[in-house]
């Protein structure tokens, strides 16, 4: 694992070709602050000409399909975006989870599929309010990643997980540093009993209304990696300012 944190954008279903021009000052502003690494996943239409369009920042996608190639209409594989570019995939997102009903076992597969293609694999898990508010939290997102993470010691090694509650997800809401904390404590645990030494190298990012103000607060609580951001990285202001903490909080 890297011990740079890691900040990525996460751009949902936002974007057009004219907001390359915020992945590029993002790029610049990246260059100048070599001990972060900075990543962006933009929609699918936009990875190959983002990819192109910087340097000094990755490029990924957002989800992928478990198969190579085949007859599954709108969907985009694993090798089709390592084509286009991208470095990395985001698999499992609350929003996927939720909206798109993909279970454990398939955000496994899509992960497994990733790696196979070659690309590195941010996997998302979180607890909703009502399994936070039960005491469930910890449990839920263990039994999360006992279904979803990828099988075998050396996929930890192109791996991230990205802790998101789905309760803070584009709410400004965020959990204390102190439930960050220990949940991240609880994930290492588990990522340290499946992979053995190489779980201890896995990055853990914290994500959920990660903003400029919040960043260096959230980025200093235990074993946190970095962030995975929505909102605030649709502009390079708000991104570069979070950026900015992270290099700050190293
Ligand atoms: C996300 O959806 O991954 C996310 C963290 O969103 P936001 O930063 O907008 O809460």
């Amino acid at each position: 694992m890297s011990s740079l944190p890691y900040i990525v954008g996460n751009w949902k279903m936002n974007g057009t070709r004219a907001m390359l021009a915020e992945a590029r000052a993002i790029d610049r502003a990246t260059a100048r602050l070599p001990g972060v690494q900075v990543a962006l996943a933009p929609p699918f239409t936009l990875v190959h000409a983002m990819r192109e369009a910087v340097e000094s920042i990755g490029v990924g996608g957002q989800d992928c399909h478990v198969e190579a190639s085949g007859a599954f209409t709108g969907d985009i594989s694993a090798p089709m975006l390592a084509d286009a570019g991208a470095d990395f995939t985001i698999v499992g997102h609350s929003e996927r989870r939720a909206m798109h009903g993909e279970s454990d076992a398939v955000v496994r597969a899509k992960a497994e599929a990733a790696l196979a293609a070659g690309l590195s694999v941010i996997l998302c898990v979180g607890e909703t309010e009502a399994e936070r508010d039960s005491g469930q939290a910890e449990a839920v997102v263990g039994a999360q990643l006992d279904g979803s993470l990828p099988l075998g010691a050396e996929a930890a090694q192109r791996l991230s997980v990205a802790y998101e509650p789905v309760w803070a997800i584009g709410t400004g809401r965020v959990p204390s540093v102190d439930d960050v904390s220990a949940m991240h404590r609880s994930i290492r645990a588990k990522l340290t009993a499946i992979y053995g030494e190489a779980g201890a190298e896995v990055r853990i990012l914290y994500g959920g209304s990660v903003k400029a103000e919040n960043a260096a607060e959230l980025l200093a609580a235990d074993d946190v990696g970095g962030a995975l951001v929505g909102g605030a990285s649709l502009s390079a202001e708000s991104f570069v300012a979070i950026i900015g903490a992270a290099a700050i909080a190293r």
